[in-house]
């Protein structure tokens, strides 16, 4: 099997979900709670976090889904705001927060590692595309990327097939050239959908090894450990 091309996740797969997102998600919480604090802790459960302790359940709302989705969630909990309210807000404070969003790992130095391998590298993620880009050019990978698809790249949204097929024909890839990896269900559901090459699970998001060995090709303690899948999968003679 040749891989040609890396297509990541971006939250709990390059940055640690909760110190970059939970100040991010409460505050949207506590908007459309329009400031009933008793309210923002029930929007916070709907959406899948533990108030208290801020810890999100893997594929809950707010680990897997997009503005739009999370926003709806917040309305079917309680919320009295306006949908489209709602989402141009959450866009915003996600844009805010991704100046500040913490990397896993040293991303510029794996990025570099991977594009002197030949891959083309992309970012697919359910969060807005303004907001990736920013991380990215925080992360000093933008020049790095060959491409970006958020919920509103008009790709779709995961686990549809759709960010996969457009990071193909933009790269000049075919599907089973492309490796996925992602910390949601979803993410390895998408590369099914688009018969990716290959599926992998890292544990660095809110996903654990329960939910996501079922569905990944490979699981990877975090995408330190990409490099040398890589190497093991290009040693390992076809069956
Ligand atoms: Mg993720």
């Amino acid at each position: 099997m040749k891989i040609s091309g890396i297509l990541f996740d971006k939250d709990g797969t390059l940055l640690d979900f909760a110190r970059s997102w939970e100040p991010v998600n409460r505050r949207c919480a506590h908007y459309a709670a329009d400031g009933d604090g008793a309210m923002a802790a029930r929007l916070m459960r709907a959406c899948g976090m533990d108030p208290d302790t801020g810890e999100t359940s893997g594929d809950s709302l707010f680990a897997a889904s997009s503005t739009g989705e999370v926003a709806a969630g917040m309305i079917e909990a309680g919320s009295r705001r306006a949908l489209a309210d709602l989402i141009h807000h959450f866009d915003l404070f996600f844009l805010e927060g991704a100046a500040h969003a913490v990397p896993l790992a040293d991303l510029r130095g794996i990025f570099l590692a991977l594009k002197a391998r030949g891959l083309k590298l992309g970012i697919a993620s359910s969060d807005n595309e303004a907001s990736i880009r920013r991380m990215a050019e925080g992360q000093h990978i933008l020049p790095l990327l060959d491409y970006i698809a958020g919920y509103d790249s008009g790709h779709g949204v995961k686990p549809n097939p759709g960010m996969i097929e457009g990071f193909a024909r933009e790269c000049g890839l075919e599907p089973a050239e492309i490796a996925m990896v992602g910390d949601n269900a979803h993410d390895m559901h998408m590369a099914r959908n688009a018969r990716a090459g290959l599926a992998v699970a890292v544990l660095t998001g809110t996903g654990g090894m329960a939910t996501l060995a079922p569905f990944a090709d490979h699981v990877v303690d975090s995408i330190e450990g990409l490099e040398s899948l890589l190497d093991r999968l290009a040693d390992t003679p076809v069956a």
